[in-house]
């Protein structure tokens, strides 16, 4: 057993905090914190970090993959601001949906652009009606000749309203059983276009949530990811186990700020006469937070690890999404606490950071749908219905 990087990872480390440091940061100060990020600044980001071969991370070498594997993933996903990762992490889920499922001319049109950072991607799942259930999933692609016409409302698409290309989860009806037959099919803006809204959130505010519209959007049929009619279960499962532990690590990421904030704090904070860190009630909670953010980030690596070894841990990467999420929502509200009445002003990093974690914990599911996984995969016995 072996808790420490590779060299190779640590040199991937410390590139990418120095990238963060002197380029990633700065970048962001130059845009309104309150506001999505335009194209041009998330494009920025995407060709500042495409060296390292994140975008590539999952792919296979003859797709263009860069070796980099989930582990590499998640130490970036550790180190990047959310509000900048977001346009990087949509775009490399459509490389990784894309080469799990498209035909090999897809492959070949979809995926360099992404990787070339001349494009970016998102994913359209969640509707307006249905998040926790994909597949309750209403959108439609109805054949029409040599294409599919989609009709339907998407919400929560990460970089939905920048993206180019978008990877839209529809049905095409019900097979004999009743079973809705929900597949992926990727929608090329330019020649497909739809419409996006931006939606105004309460954290990571310059991160794009949006709204799509598909109405009568055609795409062609070679678009629908090959073999996957009705099996889309599979390819979105794929994707999930991978990703579900990257947020983990963003959540990881917010944390890690608040706790170290909160011991910076707490050291010049005097109250009765003495630095508040030398209560042993602050120091409790200083002591729980460091704990919940080095096991978090256990989890979320021992997943990352699994899956690069090609292991099936559907278990071990929901756990690690779960309590790193909680753990995020518990270490920013401690740190609020900390701060005492500062911890609710705008001025104090703490504030963003608490309204931050509550955006991140929702993504790729729920806490209790996370936790409905990991019963799954003890008992053997599906809960969600
Ligand atoms: C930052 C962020 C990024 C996102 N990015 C994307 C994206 O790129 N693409 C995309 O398609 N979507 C994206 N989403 C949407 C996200 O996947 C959904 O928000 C999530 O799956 C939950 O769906 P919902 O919000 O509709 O909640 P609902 O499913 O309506 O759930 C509401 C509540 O009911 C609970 N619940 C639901 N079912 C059960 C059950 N069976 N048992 C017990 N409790 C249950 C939930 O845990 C929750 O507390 C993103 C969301 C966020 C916040």
């Amino acid at each position: 057993m072996d808790f420490e990087f590779t060299e190779e990872q640590k040199i991937i480390r410390d590139t990418i905090q120095r990238l963060v440091v002197k380029q990633i940061e700065p970048l962001l100060k130059e845009y309104p914190p309150d506001r999505a990020l335009p194209k041009e600044a998330c494009l920025r980001i995407v060709r500042l970090v495409k060296p390292l071969g994140v975008l590539a991370a999952r792919l296979p070498a003859e797709e263009g993959g860069s070796g980099l594997g989930n582990v590499g993933a998640g130490i970036i996903a550790e180190a990047v601001p959310y509000e900048a990762l977001s346009p990087v992490s949509a775009t490399q889920v459509v490389c990784l949906r894309v080469s799990l499922g498209g035909n090999d001319a897809l492959k070949k049109r979809i995926i360099p652009p992404l990787l070339a950072g001349e494009k970016l991607g998102a994913t359209a799942n969640t509707e307006p009606d249905v998040g926790s259930d994909p597949r309750a999933i209403a959108t439609k692609a109805t054949p029409d000749g040599n294409e599919y016409v989609i009709n339907g409302t998407k919400i929560w698409s990460s970089n939905g309203s920048v993206s180019d290309i978008l990877l839209v989860v529809a049905s095409l009806g019900k097979d004999q059983q009743g079973r809705n037959l929900i597949t992926p099919l990727v929608v090329e803006r330019d020649v497909s276009p739809y419409e996006a809204t931006e939606i105004a959130i309460m954290g990571v505010k310059q991160a794009h949530l949006s709204e799509i519209s598909l109405r009568d959007c055609r795409v062609p049929r070679e678009n629908l990811l090959s073999g996957a009619v009705g099996h889309a279960h599979r390819i979105l499962t794929a994707s999930w186990i991978s990703q579900r532990p990257l947020f983990g690590l963003c959540c990881v990421r917010v944390a890690r700020k608040a706790f170290e904030t909160s011991v910076s704090y707490a050291k010049d904070r005097r109250q009765f006469g003495k630095p508040i860190a030398s209560f042993q009630l602050i120091q409790s909670m200083l002591a729980e937070m460091d704990t919940m953010v080095e096991a978090s980030r256990l989890l979320c690596y021992r997943a990352l690890s699994l899956v690069d070894k090609g292991e099936w841990c559907s278990r071990e990467s929901s756990m690690a999404k779960y309590f790193a999420a909680e753990s995020a929502l518990k270490v920013t509200s401690m740190a609020v606490e900390i701060h005492g009445a500062y911890g609710i002003s705008q001025e104090f990093l703490v504030e963003k950071l608490y309204r931050d974690a509550r955006v991140i914990a929702f993504a790729d599911g729920t806490s209790e749908i996370q936790k409905l996984i990991v019963g799954r995969e003890i008992t053997g016995i599906r809960a969600f219905t």
